[in-house]
């Protein structure tokens, strides 16, 4: 028996016409969906910014210099980092001198599979990068790190030329191995059969060492909703843990980072005026510790203050400056509340407010807390 005719549509699976497959067939797209660049960026794993940095690099939407100049809006196309080359994508990217510092000591991490290649044209190379199976080391992909340290380092260059900010090839690298990391951990939690339970970590105040006195410092949660206007506290307690001392510092409107930094500088000299010689400072605020004790790059706005703390470190017979999880600090995070009904400036406090009588017994038993 035969059949009449039938017309179909056979670019489509289903016989049907769509506008997707037509135009399928007319740009001559012949492999798998999975070999297109935007399914690569999309099936990259990492933060939605820079699957839209990629996006918009492979689209020559990010504006470089170049760029800049073929639309009108510059008229000098030179890298604005070394000033030698034209800034095009591939020279931010992979080409300038200082991207290339960074890269190195990425490859060194991470044997990035495909970065070397010369004859690769910049878009294959993303997306040969971008789509590495190659494991790093402590467990993190290679397209990992690639596409965290592309994105590091346009923001330094952003940050360079937008805000004067300076940045050590060797800062680059370290931040985005710990964002690489964070990232890996992220997917790790998510993707289903593979949720790795976290170890809650136990945490509770240390005393200090014998006659060594001991200073917390918290300003979290303390910029007033609204108005970012910044309020600190910290307290001195002795090997028994009994309070010594404490303050709050009524500061002004400025970030969070900052308000911890200048919060450590009023305990440093509250502490010099107590004749203290000995000091363990303990903060909550990674970053600000880290910048102190020179782990971190010290950015531009906190750069005077933190180079005060580190003069006013060296006065003391012996300092320790270390990080503490916020819940080991919530004394001092209650203390910082207090702040709110002080003028501004530094106050003394002889003795602790009622309310953190509670706390500090607490942390005199060993209670601790899980991080
Ligand atoms: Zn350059």
């Amino acid at each position: 028996m035969q059949e009449d005719d039938v017309a179909f549509w056979g670019p489509s699976s289903i016989e049907d016409f769509t506008v997707k497959t037509a135009y399928d067939s007319l740009v001559g797209v012949q492999d798998s969906v999975s070999s297109l660049p935007w399914v690569r960026i999309w099936n990259w794993y990492g933060p939605q910014r820079i699957k839209t940095f990629f996006w918009l690099l492979l689209k020559n939407g990010v504006l470089v210099n170049e760029e800049r100049r073929r639309r009108h809006i510059a008229t000098n196309a030179a890298c604005g980092m070394c000033g030698l080359y034209m800034e095009n994508r591939l020279h931010m990217l992979h080409d300038c001198l200082d991207a290339r510092r960074t890269w190195e000591g990425l490859h060194k991490f991470c044997d990035l599979e495909w970065f070397f290649n010369p004859s690769l044209h910049l878009n294959d190379w993303i997306i040969c990068n971008i789509s590495s199976k190659l494991q790093a080391g402590s467990g993190v992909k290679c397209c990992t790190i690639f596409g965290v340290g592309c994105w590091n380092i346009w923001k330094k260059r952003c940050g360079f030329i937008l805000n004067n900010e300076r940045l050590s090839p060797e800062s680059v690298l370290s931040q985005t191995i710990i964002m690489a990391k964070s990232v890996e951990d992220a997917r790790m939690t998510t993707i289903v059969g593979e949720r790795v339970p976290r170890q809650p970590v136990s945490v509770f105040w240390k005393p200090p060492l014998s006659t060594m006195l001991k200073l917390n410092m918290n300003t979290d949660a303390s910029l007033e909703r609204g108005t970012c206007h910044a309020y600190g506290g910290g307290l001195f307690r002795d090997a028994s843990g009994q309070w010594r001392q404490g303050f709050v510092t009524n500061i002004r409107v400025c970030s969070i980072l900052l308000a911890e930094i200048w919060c450590i500088f009023h305990g440093l000299e509250t502490a010099k005026a107590l004749r203290i010689r000995l000091l363990e400072v303990e903060s909550d605020n990674l970053v600000a510790v880290a910048m102190i004790i020179g782990k971190f790059e010290v950015n531009i706005s906190c750069h005077a203050i933190v180079e005060k703390i580190r003069s006013l470190l060296l006065e003391f017979d012996s300092t320790l400056v270390r990080h503490v999880h916020r819940e080991g600090n919530s004394d001092t995070d209650l203390l910082s509340h207090h702040a709110y009904n002080f003028e501004r400036g530094v106050h003394v406090l002889e003795q602790p407010p009622t309310d953190l009588a509670i706390w500090l017994l607490y942390d005199r038993l060993g209670i601790s807390y899980n991080h």
